[in-house]
């Protein structure tokens, strides 16, 4: 099959910053003939650092899903931060400015950021408003640190033949600085640490599943937020030359959040023209003056409602749905491919040696036992069941093996090490992975990006390469793309690559789920109930790919199943787990046979 190797970020996204850099140069020009008056320049100026700050709060809230009702004091942050350089630093004012307002926002940010380590949704928005409360109120008021009072005046700066003492150069200088900051998100959103940010917002077990340290990387979207606002604040202090702390009070917050969903979250395009039209409309059409307090909170009602993700959103998912039914049309019948085996398996292991030890583990939620002093094992390469009547605690040790919840007692031992306190994300990268009783991947992503994401631990490199794309960044993204296309390849769906998951079927999407539990390469996958949701047909290819799966990657299974012909024909021993202890163990065939398993099923086709 012939199909795109290159990965995407290495062509495309230069496009927009090259536009936005034209604009700069094109209102660099006007503004030298005169053909820009001051006042438009300016007032275009405010909408492009309006498109600055829009990024920053889309990159923490569309991104990483995190909310953030403190934008404002970040954005004043960096405004005082500068205005206190340029009274004191002379001519190093406008690097030097620059430099602190990102660096100290970064700073700032991560401490709003701390309760999102513990918080949620509301939650969080509370914290943060305490804190923009604080700085509204107190720190902005202090004289010494502020220098408030009538306001902080900010001459505007000249480096060697660079002046921006016009307004039509300052405009230029932001355009260029928004080219930049565009070009990282783009940059951010097609390496590793973007993809955990999509996963964050989908679901923090599903990205801690796959690998990604969420706490980690839940402060790092708060570092890039703080930073790339105190680079918008910066900028905001040249063009208003007076700073005052009304600019920076806790509507402006709201406002900002309302530029951000009414765009569309997570929508590059979308939130720098929303910010850019809420900023400009008002100053062209007067009338508007007043009433886009108005329309801006009906806007977000109206979006809230019609479509959380915005139209951006909308429209992509639209898109989705038509190209999945046009490239569907266009090629044979996908239930009927044959998977081909790939060539990048681990050499299957020769001596069977214990891989999981579950000892004595026992969970409680209130006063329910949910799993009862159970104990299993798992050598190297094997295929075992775990079976029992619904509500018999499978899950729940499922989670308690991949640290999704903390046992009362007992021990999980992984090639000997105990592993009982490892937080998920380290449980991954050592080779357990799991898939989910409901589908566990980020519907909102494409299905490579899915499968790079399951990658997570692999890619180790760092944040500054990747966004730079320096090192071995391109070199692993691109293996990565690879190897996500083969696995792709192998269940049959590369021909949807690039689009989001949900557009697929549920059974579709239980195969991108297989692909992806392997994608690590692991030595044990965890399989909770993989056939749910499937259609008869396509579950009963699933035996025969699990099998494939597990000679291929060499891997050895757990996996929980009420379908318990899939069992027989995938395992060679079992567990029956019922109400939370295990009843009985041994050959599937065997084991299913005996009167208490049966009896545990009474009620229940076995
Ligand atoms: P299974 O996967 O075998 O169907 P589960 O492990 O999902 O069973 O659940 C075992 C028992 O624990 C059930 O009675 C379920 O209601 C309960 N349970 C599971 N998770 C929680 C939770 N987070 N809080 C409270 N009870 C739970
Ligand atoms: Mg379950």
């Amino acid at each position: 099959m012939k199909r795109e190797t290159t990965p995407k970020w290495s062509r495309g996204p230069i496009e927009a910053p090259i536009w936005v850099a034209a604009l700069a140069v094109m209102f660099f020009i006007l503004g030298a003939t005169g053909a820009l008056s001051s006042a438009q320049a300016a007032i275009i100026d405010y909408a492009v650092i309006a498109g600055i700050l829009a990024l920053s709060l889309n990159l923490l809230m569309g991104y990483a899903g995190q909310i953030s009702l403190a934008q404002a004091s970040f954005l004043g942050l960096g405004s005082f931060v500068t205005g206190f350089v340029v009274s004191h630093a002379g001519s190093f004012g406008l690097p030097l400015s620059l430099l602190l307002s990102v660096v100290i926002g970064a700073i700032i940010a991560m401490v709003v950021g701390l309760p999102a380590m513990r918080l949620r949704g509301v939650y969080l928005a509370i914290a943060t408003f305490a804190f923009a409360d604080a700085f509204d109120n107190y720190i902005f008021n202090i004289q010494k640190i502020s220098g408030l009072g009538s306001g902080v005046t900010v001459t505007r700066p000249h480096i060697g033949p660079f002046h921006l003492k016009t307004d039509a150069t300052l405009l230029a200088f932001s355009l260029l600085w928004l080219a930049i900051v565009w070009l990282l998100d783009t940059r951010l959103m097609s390496i590793r640490y973007g993809r955990a940010l999509l996963a964050i917002r989908e679901d923090e077990q599903i990205a801690s599943s796959f690998g990604v340290p969420v706490t980690q990387e839940k402060m790092r979207a708060f570092l890039m937020c703080g930073a790339i606002a105190g680079l918008a604040g910066s900028l905001y202090a040249y063009q208003v030359q007076v700073i005052v702390k009304s600019s920076y009070a806790l509507q402006i917050s709201l406002f900002y959040l309302i530029v951000v969903v009414v765009g569309g979250l997570g929508s590059r395009p979308g939130v720098v023209v929303s910010a850019a039209l809420f900023t400009l409309l008002p100053y062209w059409f007067t009338f508007l003056k007043g009433w886009d307090f108005v329309i801006a909170p009906a806007l977000l009602i109206i979006t809230l409602v019609r479509n959380p993700g915005g139209l951006p959103d909308h429209l992509q998912r639209l898109r989705d749905a038509r190209e999945l039914k046009r490239r569907r049309e266009t090629k044979e019948d996908i239930a009927g491919l044959r998977p081909k085996v790939v060539g990048t398996e681990r050499p299957a292991a020769t001596v069977t040696e214990e891989l999981l030890r579950v000892e004595g583990i026992s969970v409680t939620f209130g006063g329910l036992r949910a799993v009862n002093d159970a104990s299993l094992e798992v050598t190297t390469g094997a295929a075992v069941g775990l079976i029992g009547p619904n509500g018999a605690g499978k899950s729940t040790l499922f989670n308690v093996i991949s640290g999704f919840e903390k046992p009362r007692s007992g021990r999980v031992f992984f090639e000997g090490r105990d592993i009982t306190l490892a937080p998920a994300h380290e449980r991954s990268a050592l080779g357990i992975s799991r898939t989910f009783q409901h589908v566990g991947l980020v519907r909102r992503a494409t299905l490579v990006d899915n499968l790079m994401l399951a990658q997570h631990s692999r890619l180790d490199y760092g944040a500054i390469a990747g966004l730079t794309a320096l090192g071995d960044t391109r070199r692993l993204e691109a293996e990565s793309r690879t190897n996500a296309l083969d696995l792709l390849d192998e269940i049959g769906l590369a021909d949807f690559a690039d689009l989001r998951v949900e557009v697929l079927s549920t059974g579709q999407q239980r195969l991108v789920e297989l692909a992806c539990a392997v994608a690590s390469r692991p030595r044990l996958v965890l399989l909770d109930e993989p056939s749910a949701g499937m259609s008869p047909a396509a579950a009963e290819h699933l035996a025969e790919q699990l099998a494939r799966l597990r000679t291929n990657f060499s891997t050895a299974l757990l996996l929980i199943e009420h379908h318990i012909p899939l069992v027989t024909a995938v395992c060679d021993t079992t567990y029956v787990l019922d109400a939370g202890a295990v009843i009985a163990s041994g050959p599937v065939r065997k084991v299913i046979k005996q009167p208490e398993v049966v009896t545990a099923y009474v009620g229940e086709a076995v």
